[in-house]
C-alpha cells in the first residue's frame, strides 16, 4: 500500500499520488496517461483525474501497479474496476492487468479461444484475477516469452493445470520442470492460429507468439515508443545479443500484424501495412546503432 508520507513532492496536489516505492515500469504511464506522467527515474501524478472515465483509468493503474506505488487520500470502490479486468484490447485478446514485481511489472495477456486459452507471460497471482480467468475458461496454455516475465508462473500451473512453454535456452535449475520446452531457431506451429517464433536477442531463448496474423506477443523484444512513434528494441535492454536480435526482427517481417503486444513498453495497433512499415524502420534504426 502507498505511503502518503513516501510520496514523491513532484506529484500534483489531490487525491492520487506515486511513492518512493515506484519502480518505473510504466504500467500506470501507459493505462493512464492523462493522470500519470515521468519524472526522471519514476512516475508522478500530472493531473489529477477531473472526470469519472479519467478516475476510472487512474484505478485501474492503481490496481496494476506492481508495488503498489500508487495512492490515494479518499477511499475508493476498487470493485468495478478490478471487474474490468483482464480488459478486452480486441477480439478475444486481453490485458491481465495485476502486474508483478517479479516481472518488474511486465504486462501480461489472455487470449481467450474455443481451443483452450492463452495466458502470455505471467501477472500477479491475485485471488480476485485469478477469479475472472476462472470465469472467461481458465488456462490451458501459459506461454512464457523468456525468464524475466515469468513472474508467478508456478502458482498459475498449480492452480490451472495450464501446460507452460518455454524456449529450452531459458531454461535453468528451478524451472526445469517446464512442460514444454521448445528448441531450435524454427518458428514452431503450436496450432493453426498459433506461432512460437524464435527470436534471441534480448535473452539467448526468447520468443514471441504470433496470433492469427493480427496480434504479435513481444515479450521484451520489441515495442512501441510513444516518444518515437514507431516500434523500437533497445540495445541498453539486450542481455544476450543485439546483434540476434537484429536477426530476430528481420525474421519478423515475415509475420503479419497488427497489434504489438509486450511485457515491457507500450502497446500498440496500426493496419499491418503501418506495422511492416515501421518494423522495417526500426530494423534500420537498430542496424545503425550496432
Ligand atoms: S505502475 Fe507503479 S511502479 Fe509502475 S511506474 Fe507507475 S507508480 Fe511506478
Amino acid at each position: 500500500m502507498a505511503d502518503p508520507s513516501k510520496r514523491w513532492p513532484e506529484n500534483t496536489a489531490g487525491d492520487f499520488f506515486v511513492d518512493r516505492s515506484c519502480i518505473d515500469c510504466d504500467q500506470c504511464r501507459e493505462i493512464a496517461p492523462a493522470t500519470f506522467g515521468d519524472s526522471s527515474g519514476h512516475a508522478r501524478v500530472e493531473r489529477q483525474p477531473d472526470s469519472p472515465p479519467l478516475l476510472s483509468r487512474a484505478l485501474m493503474a492503481l490496481v496494476t501497479c506492481p508495488v503498489g506505488a500508487i495512492g490515494t487520500k479518499a477511499k475508493h470502490d476498487l470493485h468495478p474496476v478490478v471487474d474490468r479486468l483482464p480488459e478486452q484490447l480486441d477480439e478475444n485478446v486481453f490485458f491481465c492487468g495485476f502486474a508483478s514485481e517479479n516481472s518488474f511489472g511486465a504486462s501480461s495477456y489472455l487470449i481467450v479461444r474455443p481451443e483452450g486459452n492463452v495466458l502470455m507471460d505471467s501477472p500477479r497471482f491475485a485471488a480476485r484475477l485469478v477469479r475472472k480467468i476462472e470465469q472467461l475458461g481458465g488456462v490451458r496454455w501459459m506461454f512464457l516469452s523468456h525468464v524475466d516475465d515469468m513472474a508467478d508462473h508456478a502458482k498459475f500451473r498449480r492452480h490451472f493445470q495450464c501446460e507452460r512453454i518455454i524456449h529450452r535456452h531459458e531454461v535453468h535449475s528451478s524451472i526445469q520442470d517446464i512442460e514444454q520446452q521448445l528448441e531450435g531457431h524454427d518458428p514452431i506451429c503450436l496450432s493453426p492460429d498459433l506461432i512460437a517464433i524464435p527470436t534471441p536477442g534480448h535473452t539467448r531463448g526468447h520468443m514471441v507468439l504470433h496470433y492469427k496474423n493480427r496480434f504479435l506477443f513481444t515479450g521484451d523484444h520489441l515495442w512501441w515508443s510513444p516518444e518515437r512513434q514507431t516500434l523500437r528494441a533497445s540495445p541498453r535492454y539486450c542481455w544476450y545479443s543485439w546483434k540476434q536480435q537484429i536477426e530476430s526482427m528481420q525474421k519478423l517481417l515475415d509475420y503479419p500484424f497488427e497489434w504489438v503486444l509486450p511485457g515491457h513498453g507500450y502497446r500498440h495497433h496500426l493496419s499491418t501495412h503501418d506495422m511492416r512499415e515501421h518494423l522495417k524502420n526500426c530494423i534500420s534504426w537498430m542496424r545503425q546503432s550496432n
